[in-house]
């Protein structure tokens, strides 16, 4: 995207997003071919459907203006459906399982990667794509061998041998960026195999750092900003070193569509927002809505490189519910509700950070309660505090759920008790999720959509 558009879209004036929708939406609707010459299959991670109207609220009240999904969700020209999530072997799936559904086009297994229940390996979106000469691109806020990633191009028994899927993307996926650097570097691999070193030999431009993402004209890239997991925005916002290393995702995502809009030949790009689902499983909700934020600009980002190519499908999804965060309505006549939602805008750090922090630092039930007012922006009652001590030292509290009984879901709770938001617990659910779409074949992921029906409209969308 040139300068001055990207910079019309970054003044966040809703009326700069709104006049561009028309533009990428309304021109391709239901009467368009159904073919595209590039898909962009964006992920937003473990997000329930309840993180929409909350991550909506959340931006009006932080940036003064509306989310995109939300305005696709508004337009007339989306097309909307519900994604059913299962996997072969539960009403729940996990993330190994359902990028695998989508990418082959069978249900498998819990923590396999395109893995039969019977034991076969089956053909990635991504090798199908290999041979028919379409370009693949992975983008995410996790490890790069994450499940959601790696089921767009890899194989694997078990989902957490991230040396074992390393190696695949060799000359399957042209752009592979996010965390997860232990995993191709020789001294931290358990075979000391040097990863990076193969991908360069094999033409990859291999990048660690944000700077040098932002330099870079190579067509093909391997970046990894991060040993582990990017961070979390909330982190990576509070911490300078952080935010000059670590790109965003929206800068990755503009990095990868850079590359695959400057030709005419066919891609299909995966952008993830990892981190949604991490911040579900630890009842983290400034962290959940400031990731979901990050999401969205990753989402704004695609919406506005792609008004002027009509000729691309762009599919907004989740793999499936985790948690179900809501906004429960408090006070008399629900009249405090908004008042305790607009705390968690006070949030400065993420649950994670947060109980690091007091491993390496443990102290008494003030120092907690200081703890969590400077991390949080709220100051939890004395009985909050002495029973999060219990559950830190592992010991017994009252609490009879058991998805809430830790650390975790304490926290989760506390801050319930501040800011209005509640959870079912802290695993992925068996829930529906939102699958919005706009451009050519857009029409086929309308309703209902079985997760193991999503390779087909992909490669039939293509051409392939
Ligand atoms: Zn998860």
């Amino acid at each position: 995207m040139n300068l001055s558009r990207r910079r019309l879209f970054q003044t966040g004036l809703a009326g700069s997003l709104a006049s561009m929708l028309p533009v990428s939406a309304a021109s391709v609707g239901a009467s368009s071919p159904v073919r595209a010459r590039g898909i962009i299959f964006m992920v937003s991670d473990g997000m329930s459907s309840g993180v929409l109207p909350m991550s909506e609220a959340f931006s009006q009240q932080l940036r003064k203006r509306p989310t995109a999904w939300w305005q696709l969700l508004s337009g007339p020209a989306t097309v909307h459906g519900l994604m059913d999530t299962a996997s072969s072997d539960s009403l729940v799936t996990d993330s190994a399982a359902a990028s695998s559904a989508w990418s082959s086009g069978q249900r498998i297994p819990n923590s396999q990667v395109n893995i039969s229940d019977k034991g076969r390996e089956l053909e990635s979106i991504g090798a199908t794509l290999r041979t028919q000469n379409v370009r693949l691109g992975l983008v995410t806020t996790s490890k790069v061998t994450h499940a959601t990633p790696a089921g767009f191009a890899a194989n694997s028994v078990d989902r957490n041998d991230e040396d074992h899927i390393a190696p695949q993307y060799l000359d399957r996926a042209e752009l592979v960026l996010g965390g997860g650097s232990k995993f191709f570097d020789a001294a931290k691999r358990g075979d000391r195999r040097d990863l990076f070193a193969e991908y360069r030999k094999a033409g990859y431009e291999v990048l660690r750092h944000r700077d040098e993402l932002l330099a870079s004209n190579s067509p093909k890239l391997l970046g990894t900003f991060a040993s582990d997991h990017l961070p979390y925005s909330i982190d990576r916002a509070a911490d300078p070193k952080l935010a000059k290393k670590v790109p965003t995702l929206a800068e990755m995502t503009r990095a990868a569509l850079d590359r695959f809009l400057a030709s005419d030949k066919p891609f299909l790009l995966q952008v993830e927002g990892a981190r949604i689902d991490h911040a579900a499983h630890a009842n983290d909700i400034g962290a959940l809505l400031h990731d979901q934020l990050a999401f969205d600009d990753a989402l704004a980002e695609v919406i506005a490189m792609t008004a002027a190519h009509p000729e691309i499908l762009v599919v907004i999804t989740s793999d499936h519910g985790n948690a179900n965060p809501a906004l429960n309505g408090t006070g008399a006549a629900y009249r405090r509700t908004n008042e305790h939602f607009e705390r968690i805008a006070r949030a400065r750090a993420s649950h994670e950070a947060i109980l690091a922090s007091w491993k390496s630092k443990p102290g008494d039930t003030s120092d907690l309660v200081a703890l969590i007012e400077k991390s949080l922006g709220f100051t939890p009652e004395k009985e909050e505090a002495s029973a999060l001590l219990d559950t830190l030292a592992g010991r017994e509290f009252a609490e009879w759920s058991h998805q809430l009984s830790n650390p975790p879901g304490l926290l989760g709770q506390i801050s319930g008790n501040h800011t209005g938001t509640g959870w079912t617990g802290v695993s992925h659910t068996a829930d529906p999720t939102v699958i919005s779409s706009f451009g050519p074949g857009s029409a086929a992921f309308s309703g209902l959509v079985r997760n193991d029906q999503v390779r087909d409209k992909l490669l039939e969308t293509l051409g392939v």
